[in-house]
């Protein structure tokens, strides 16, 4: 076929948030650098608006990437493009999980990460030689793999598109939580990205700020500290406003990195202590064992030097009953957490979790992938109802972003700075729970209820007032 177009396509997630999308898109910015130069290719966001379909033709490769959650709105866009006769990829995280469920609909299923087989199925489909499903597991070594072409961020107009751009410093994670689908995709040895590439990165995209996409940057600290220090002393050279990483809590118990950090311009760590319910430690790979007093530990060493906690956590364990809700709140407010994430247990295919639930017929019949966006039930809870869970996910996120409960978080954590840098930290001291309160509101709309909340959760809070 001769390719006239490349059009890769995000399937809408959340929307724009006060006039922006969220996150850039930085998998398909990578995919697209890796389009030859002589072919025109373009990025299609649909949390950015509604998408020209009716511009593709016989000639145009369409790529899709999407999640589990958005599987089904990536089979309307692959069938509409379908229709106007283009031919369709389809890769991503639900493609990688679940291969044979994509393969029915997709012209082209991608497993893996694509940096092999993606230039790969461009020539293959040039050529009439393309095959059905191409398999791109070698867990590639991230030196110089699809390096963002100057065209790609022209094209995707980061700065004034969204509100965090992406950045990707190290991939993998050697843990083996029973729930995570990171490592299915990203696989179990922690990669690294060479140091200087992350720099020219960064300054070539002109960006200030930045949200590591890195699957366990803190586990770093333990297992490759030289690497880390490196990293921190050149991000300490540049001119950055702050940025953020995902990372288990024992990134505490390393007071000079934490300084290090700090002076790299790291403002705030996203760290999984999942649950404060030590029963249940089996499903959380090691890194979290639900011991509170030492949570506070580390979150108070961390926030010494200077760094935020954005504490997250898991619902609906086996472990949890419905004493989980007000347990995990109350944890919340004494831990001085900066701000925090409650999401709903979810079974992904391809997790050892799911593959239990099934073994125990306890996932709900005929749920949507829609509805596996993680504040949805979709599987029966060990020891409350569906309900049950339900409500207190839903009780304690109005609990958690109640305006006074933001608000104070904020204040909190600006307090910790200087007061000359209140004006600069502004942003970031209330932006990540206003977001998260954002995307509450959002799917509050097909639910019933208000954000009055009652003090206590009793199993029937909320949806009954
Ligand atoms: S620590 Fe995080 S990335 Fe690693 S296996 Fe557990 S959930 Fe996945």
């Amino acid at each position: 076929m001769d390719i006239h177009k490349i059009v890769l396509i995000y399937p809408e997630r959340d929307g724009r948030i006060w006039g922006r999308a969220q996150g850039s898109p930085y998998t398909l910015m990578r995919l697209a650098s890796l389009v030859p130069d002589n072919l025109p290719v373009e990025i299609w966001d649909e949390d950015l608006g509604p998408i020209p379909l009716h511009q593709l033709g016989p000639h145009d490769l369409v790529g899709i990437t999407s999640k589990t959650l958005s599987i089904e709105r990536a089979k309307e866009i692959a069938t509409a493009a379908q229709a106007r006769g283009s031919t369709v990829v389809v890769g991503g995280t639900h493609a990688t999980l679940i291969p044979e469920e994509v393969q029915a609909w997709a012209d082209i299923t991608v497993v893996g990460e694509a940096y092999h087989t993606w230039p790969q199925i461009i020539r293959d489909v040039a050529q009439g030689t393309a095959q059905k499903l191409y398999v791109d597991e070698q867990w590639a070594s991230l030196d110089g793999v699809a390096r963002l072409t100057d065209r790609v961020i022209e094209m995707v107009g980061e700065h004034r598109n969204y509100w965090t751009p992406y950045m990707e410093i190290t991939r993998g994670c050697p843990r083996d939580c029973t729930f995570c689908t990171a490592i299915r995709v990203s696989g179990r040895v922690m990669r690294h990205r060479p140091v200087e590439e992350v720099v020219e990165e960064i300054e070539r995209r002109r960006i200030k700020r930045f949200f590591l996409t890195d699957d366990n940057f803190g586990l770093n600290f333990r297992t490759n500290p030289d690497y880390i220090v490196q990293v921190f002393e050149a991000l300490a050279k540049l001119n950055l406003s702050g940025w953020t990483a995902q990372a288990e809590m024992m990134v505490g118990n390393f007071p000079e990195l934490l300084g290090l950090a700090r002076r790299a311009h790291l403002e705030k760590f996203f760290i999984g202590f999942e649950s404060i319910n030590s029963s249940n430690r089996r499903d959380l790979g090691g890194k979290s064992k639900g011991g509170v007093e030492e949570y506070k530990r580390i979150i108070d060493t961390i926030h010494q030097h200077g760094i935020g906690v954005v504490g997250l956590f898991v619902l609906g364990l086996d472990g949890d009953t419905t004493d989980v809700f007000e347990a995990t709140w109350n944890f919340v407010r004494e831990s001085g957490l900066d701000s925090v994430s409650f999401t709903i247990m979810t079974p992904y295919p391809g997790t050892e979790l799911r593959r239990e639930y099934e073994a125990q017929g306890r996932l709900l019949p005929n749920a949507a992938w829609s509805l596996y966006d993680t504040a949805h039930v979709v599987f029966q809870p060990a020891q409350m109802t569906v309900e049950q869970l339900r409500r207190g996910y839903d009780w304690i996120c109005h609990k958690a972003y109640d305006p006074a409960a933001i608000a104070a978080r904020g204040l909190r954590t600006l307090q910790r700075h200087p007061v000359a840098q209140y004006q600069r930290r502004m942003f970031s001291s209330f932006s990540t729970d206003l977001g998260y309160r954002k995307t509450v509101s959002y799917r509050d709309r097909e639910r019933d209820f208000r954000w009055r909340t009652p003090a206590r959760f009793d199993g029937t809070a909320l949806g009954a007032e």
